[in-house]
């Protein structure tokens, strides 16, 4: 048998998120148990929502968590580079072969035109996707408009009936009908190539020999076998894991449960215990045991006994699992050791100190002024926002906006975080201090304490998220129904 390759390939293009780490860490034990590698990837096609600040992110959190990978970046291997945007000449080069070949097609189609072909299949209520217009041009006609130098994308051709089938490790037989499937933009018209066309390429290029990702991809699945049938190349063993979801089953999504590693890294939570609760998702080592090691999983993997009913990520249970390794896997030096890395980590220790500086007068000031940048969810009750101007809802559509606010920021920076908050209280015609009223008490516990936006930029988008929830939660919370006009109200204003 051929090395076993796995690989996980994140798009950069947010907070590094518990699901890739969990989709990690299965490829990772599937390789190293067959004595194969496991390669990580940087899929940064999507040049407006990439960013390096969210690749570094996502490389420190799998890191953190032990997710190391054999080859990547900052690890070079035969295969590289290891991030899309520095393979473009590769996929230029790949395209070429397909247009010879005759199996993808220049599409010429104005974006009006497309949506009005999207309107009309609404409309009749037909599945929605190119109609093939393009594929009607002659020879001369395409030649024609690529000398003239029309804008263009490249499309992939498509079976017109039938349907496609595969095999899925998990799943077994996954069919899908060609007409579900739609004639996928392999190329932009910038000349870069989308997800689909880089995924394949490089999956092939960098000899992956098993796709294991999560279920979202299995519609994607028939365009990429296309695709490899196309090139003439062997495709990899696909494996479609079960998506995580809330303990509502949802899927899981940060406006029910904190998804980002960073939070879990916040409030203080160990790596260890975390991969570990990771590995519990769909998975159970053979003797039932609860708490194990990565070795332990990699020792113990088995692919086939995931279970695919959706596994609950539960923090309640975290915190369970958590605490069992803080009892029994930290002795007392120890425990100082980490806890002091933890607490007294010198880059957030260095944003702190000037804040807290100006507003002490001893070393025993401190934990009374600044202890909320080193706690989790603060202990809160409805009379701390006792508040002569500000009834209950309006302290809460308060905070509900300003959470929709600080959700809009993509650089984390301190400044657009006051611009940000400064002209959502002008919008509202309020006076800045009664406007930022709940959000000390609920950021910091205290009415009055370090300057609120430097206290948002240092807690990070995660926590101050987690602390605006609880506050809602204190006084009250909000229902589906008013959070539906509060959207609206809010929309109009940002
Ligand atoms: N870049 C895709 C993602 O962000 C990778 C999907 C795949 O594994 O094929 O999830």
């Amino acid at each position: 048998m051929t090395q076993v390759r796995t690989r996980i390939a994140p798009s950069p293009t947010g907070d590094p998120h518990v699901g890739t780490a969990y989709i990690a860490l299965f490829n990772r034990c599937f390789a190293h148990q067959h004595g194969g590698k496991f390669v990580l990837r940087i899929e940064d096609t999507d040049t407006q929502r990439s960013s390096k600040k969210s690749e570094q992110d996502i490389l420190d959190a799998l890191r953190w968590l032990g997710l190391t990978w054999d080859e990547g970046p900052g690890c070079e291997g035969e295969c590289g580079p290891y991030r899309q945007s520095e393979r473009t000449e590769i996929y230029k080069t790949h395209i070429q072969q397909l247009l010879a070949n005759g199996t993808v097609f220049n599409c010429f189609c104005s974006a009006e035109r497309l949506q009005q072909v999207r309107q009309r299949q609404m409309q009749e209520q037909q599945q929605t996707g190119y109609d093939g217009h393009c594929l009607k041009l002659t020879k001369e006609e395409i030649t024609a408009k690529l000398d003239k130098r029309v804008d263009h994308v490249v499309r992939l051709k498509v079976p017109a009936e039938g349907e496609c089938e595969f095999e899925d490790l998990l799943r077994g037989t996954v069919s899908i009908g060609w007409s579900q499937v739609d004639m996928q933009v392999l190329i932009k018209s910038d000349g870069r190539p989308t997800y689909h066309f880089a995924n394949v390429v490089d999956d092939h290029l960098m000899q992956i020999s098993h796709v294991i990702r999560g279920e979202e991809w299995i519609n994607s699945t028939p365009k990429h076998l296309l695709l490899y049938q196309y090139f003439g190349w062997q495709e990899p063993v696909f494996c479609h894991m079960p998506l995580l979801r809330n303990p509502d089953k949802s899927k899981l999504s940060k406006r029910k449960n904190p998804t980002s590693i960073g939070y879990y890294q916040a409030m203080g939570y160990l790596p260890a215990a975390l991969l570990n609760y990771l590995g519990m998702m769909g998975w159970t080592m053979p003797g039932g045991e609860e708490k194990f090691s990565l070795a332990e999983m990699t020792a113990n993997f088995d692919i086939t006994r995931v279970s695919l009913g959706g596994p609950v990520f539960d923090t309640k249970k975290l915190d369970w699992l958590n605490g069992k390794y803080i009892r029994e896997d930290l002795d007392d030096a120890e425990f100082v050791k980490q806890f002091a890395q933890w607490a007294f980590n010198p880059e957030k220790l260095k944003r702190m100190v000037p804040l807290v500086k100006q507003r002490i007068e001893r070393f025993s000031d401190v934990a009374a002024l600044g202890g909320f940048f080193v706690s989790g969810v603060l202990e809160l009750d409805a009379e701390r926002f006792a508040h002569k101007n500000l009834d209950n809802a309006t302290m809460l559509k308060l905070l509900q906006f300003s959470l929709w606010r600080l959700e809009q920021i993509d650089d984390w920076d301190r400044d657009d975080i006051e611009h940000g908050l400064q002209g959502l209280a002008e919008s509202l015609q309020m006076k800045i201090r009664d406007f930022l009223y709940p959000l000390f008490v609920a950021i910091s516990g205290q009415a009055v304490s370090t300057s609120v936006f430097d206290s948002i930029a240092i807690l990070g988008i995660e926590m101050s998220r987690a602390r605006l929830r609880h506050a809602m939660d204190v006084l009250g919370g909000i229902s589906k129904k008013q959070a539906k006009v509060l959207e609206r109200e809010f929309r109009k204003i940002c």
